[in-house]
């Protein structure tokens, strides 16, 4: 990656975690006195390479675990309001923000529509008998990323999954409690506000998913 593109990619992140705010491709080139082409290479290089996801109209969807929609999630802090891409997006939000110690995320149950609610701190998991369910195994996440992220969500239990599955006619997918998807999100995303920075790959972070407590096939994990 060259270092404009690096340089890009660190203020698009830096502004999504101190305001919550999207960088549009203008807006990129203002800040960092860089010109239109550049800034097109950049963002083209940067969706290649993973780092963001782009919308039809070419500007910033996702630079994970940051929205520029409404994926049905917000990550609530004292100073910001943030857009988290999915359950494991929002709950690696407090650990990116040193500034917000603590976090108010809500969604709704796509079983019941029932508002769900949590504060997240970094200290410990949540309180809370909900459970995650994620729809798309992991080796395949990044054939539609969007999708995978929408359908990353987060039951009042058991039986909203179910009823749910059953509404939709999608296969389960992997569900677990709040506890492991917080241990899931903790470092998932660490070192993305600095730089350098190097992704990880999900269907070559076996040993991270295992050590969070999640077990199968689905997370590319032998029982
Ligand atoms: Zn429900
Ligand atoms: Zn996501």
């Amino acid at each position: 990656m060259t270092t404009d593109t690096e340089r890009i990619r660190l203020a698009i992140y830096q502004r999504f975690a101190e305001t919550g705010q999207s960088s549009s491709r203008d807006y990129a080139a203002a800040e960092t006195a860089l010109d239109d082409a550049t800034v097109d290479l950049a963002f083209e290089t940067l969706a290649d390479q993973r780092h963001i996801v782009l919308g039809e109209d070419g500007e910033i969807v996702l630079a994970h675990p940051f929205a520029s929609i409404n994926l049905g999630f917000s990550v609530m802090g004292e100073h910001t309001l943030w857009w988290g891409g999915c359950a494991w997006d929002s709950f690696a939000i407090p650990h990116l923000v040193a500034d917000e110690p603590s976090v108010l995320i809500a969604t709704t149950c796509p079983g019941c529509g029932k508002p769900l609610a949590w504060t997240v701190t970094r200290d410990h998991p949540p309180e809370g008998s909900e459970v995650a369910h994620f729809l798309t195994p992991i080796a395949r996440v990044w054939d539609d990323v969007l999708d995978t992220c929408v359908h990353q969500r987060i039951f009042c239990g058991e039986p909203c999954v179910d009823a749910w599955l059953a509404e939709t006619g999608y296969e389960r997918g992997s569900v677990f409690d709040l506890a492991t998807l917080w241990r899931l999100a903790a470092h998932w995303y660490e070192g993305r506000l600095n730089t350098p920075y190097r992704r990880r790959e999900p269907a070559q972070s076996s040993a991270y998913f295992r050590k969070a407590g999640l077990r199968g096939a689905f997370w590319g994990l032998e029982e």
